[in-house]
């Protein structure tokens, strides 16, 4: 899809102000869709609420405004789209494509211990399936009491938690071909056994809260995005994602991850370590917000003191980020963005 049809958007999480990071991830996303003469969406993101303070939201959309990055619908929210996200766990567990799992964190780790050994520093383990209906998880999962009980009856919603009955979480049943090769319009060819990385993953929480994986997917199916411009730290969720929409039979959309914005320890810069939220008190801290993010995703336009208004340098950077990626702009060429 492109020209007219294209639809976009940014989808931050209110766990905080916009700060130079995640104001790549807007100004990209927005640049992209008005290079592609495409409307652009704003979703927020507070499916996790416990982690969102009040006055974040607001917050980011006064700085979005400010930014003149302004979006073509009122913001939809991931706390209003509940029904949405039951309607498709009730499709995938109805298709035999989801199921409960009660697995204790030490009952999860155990089990990683007997199949792949001791566990070692910053090395993710696949979970080991010991809920997965129809498994044979081996003595350990036996011996840990995870394997033969099944979490409930395996219908969804699972009945309520309470004496004997532990609160279950939903998985995704991969096939057994979880091997996907991909391609990012900056990154090129992808590839990620997802099986071998993390497993049949989560679709909900034990505590009730819908995973990211889920409400993407869903949500981005549901207001007609084709287009997905985000961070690259969100690379290695795609694979997951591109999964969960074959298993609902949605389309996949075409992604661009941006650079990230690295703080002075080589860290991603994030809300977590405590990135400074962007000032924009005046036009100067707005046009300085806008050319840093811009000299992040390389757009080539003059460095240095701006002679026009900010309005004038978002229509140049549209402009120069329509000749790098817009309808029909060259392809491969070298990444310096
Ligand atoms: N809400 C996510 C974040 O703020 C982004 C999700 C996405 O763009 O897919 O990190």
């Amino acid at each position: 899809p492109g020209g007219g049809d294209y639809v976009g958007r940014f989808a931050p999480s209110p766990t905080g102000s916009l700060h130079a990071g995640s104001l790549v991830a807007a100004l990209a996303s927005w640049l992209d869709a008005r290079a592609h003469g495409g409307r652009w969406r704003l979703r927020i993101e507070d499916v996790d609420m416990p982690r969102c303070p009040p006055g974040a939201e607001a917050e980011i959309l006064r700085q979005l405004d400010a930014l003149g990055l302004r979006a073509d619908a009122p913001p939809s929210r991931q706390s209003q789209h509940g029904a949405r996200y039951a309607a498709a766990l009730q499709a995938l567990v109805e298709a035999g494509r989801a199921y409960p799992c009660d697995c204790t964190r030490a009952q999860i780790a155990a089990a990683q211990a007997a199949r792949f050994g001791p566990p070692q520093r910053h090395v993710e383990r696949p979970y080991p399936g010991t809920c997965r209906p129809g498994r044979d998880c081996g003595t350990a999962g036996r011996a840990e009491g995870s394997c033969d009980r099944r979490a409930g009856t395996g219908a969804w919603p699972a009945p309520a938690p309470g004496p004997g009955i532990r609160p279950v979480a939903w998985r995704l049943r991969l096939s057994d071909d979880a091997a996907l090769a991909w391609t990012d319009r900056r990154l090129g060819p992808q590839q990620q056994d997802v099986a071998a990385l993390c497993g049949d993953f989560v679709l909900r929480r034990a505590d009730g809260l819908w995973a990211y994986q889920l409400a993407v997917v869903v949500d981005d199916a549901a207001e007609g995005i084709n287009h997905i411009v985000r961070g690259e730290d969100l690379t290695d969720n795609t694979p997951r994602q591109i999964l969960l929409q074959r298993a609902l039979g949605l389309p996949t959309p075409v992604y661009l991850h941006t650079p990230l914005v690295r703080g002075p320890d080589g860290e991603k810069l994030s809300k977590q370590h405590g990135a400074p939220g962007l000032g924009l008190r005046d036009a100067d801290e707005v046009l300085a917000a806008l050319q840093a993010a811009g000299r992040v995703l390389g757009l080539d336009l003059p460095p240095g003191r701006w002679a026009g208004s900010a309005a004038d340098w978002r229509a140049a950077a549209v402009r120069a980020w329509a000749t790098r990626w817009g309808p029909g702009a060259g392809r491969g060429m070298p990444d310096r963005m």
